[in-house]
């Protein structure tokens, strides 16, 4: 695999569309991502909290670090100094503890909040329901060290593309239903992060600001 030259390819693509590239490393080795780096691309995902703190620790500072995987409360304290988005946020108590963490380290915390839209039960995530209470919640608003900035969703893994299109719709009418209710009155509720190397064709036909790309860029895992 020719890590710059996808790289390249698929960011210029997805520049024009105004869409962000989290570029999917893990499992994959500091030289590699460096080859990444040294292409242009600045913005990393990982799914487990050592690789993300190791691979910050190991790697030029002005990438941006986004956790994709699901976060234990315990172990925010390790990525809140530096991580630049967490994708991965299903309740109100791992918003809380975020939160706590961002105060410690004198930041607001960047986060989506995830939503699950996948027929595989396995998925994390919130459901509508959970998802609207967690929004209606008082606690909210008293938390100003945390910015959710949109949701993420992952379609389920299948080929049949009407079931996947099926679950990008409902993620983007979901997105634009909570703007208009609970975000109206300021800007920085604009990402919807869906899509990753088998859908992000489909993701950006159902309008995502932000695909997850793993395998087409660095090859199979
Ligand atoms: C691994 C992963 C990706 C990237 O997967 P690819 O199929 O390699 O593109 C995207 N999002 C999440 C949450 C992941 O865990």
């Amino acid at each position: 695999m020719d890590v710059a030259n996808q790289i390249k390819t698929i960011s210029e693509e997805l520049n024009r569309l105004n869409i962000t590239l989290v570029a999917v490393s893990k499992t994959k080795p500091l030289d590699t991502i460096q080859e990444a780096y040294d292409a242009g691309q600045r913005i990393f995902g990982e799914n487990i909290v050592q690789d993300l703190v190791a691979k910050y620790d190991a790697l030029p500072k002005d990438i941006q670090w986004h956790l994709i995987g699901h976060l234990q409360t315990n172990k925010v304290k390790y990525i809140a100094p530096f991580v630049a988005l967490i994708h991965s946020v299903d309740s109100l108590k791992l918003l809380k503890e975020i939160n706590k963490q961002g105060a410690k380290n004198n930041r607001v915390i960047d986060c989506l909040l995830q939503v699950h839209v996948a027929a595989e039960d396995t998925k994390f995530g919130l459901d509508h329901v959970e998802l609207i209470e967690l929004l209606r919640s008082e606690e909210l608003t008293g938390l100003e060290h945390v910015r959710i900035r949109g949701l993420m969703g992952i379609a389920t893994n299948t080929p049949n593309e009407r079931e996947i299109k099926a679950e990008f719709s409902e993620l983007k009418s979901l997105f634009d239903g909570v703007k208009a209710s609970f975000f109206r009155k300021t800007d920085h509720f604009d990402t919807l992060s869906m899509g990753m190397s088998a859908d992000y064709k489909l993701a950006i036909e159902h309008g995502c600001t932000m695909v997850r790309l793993g395998s087409t860029l660095f090859g199979n895992r």
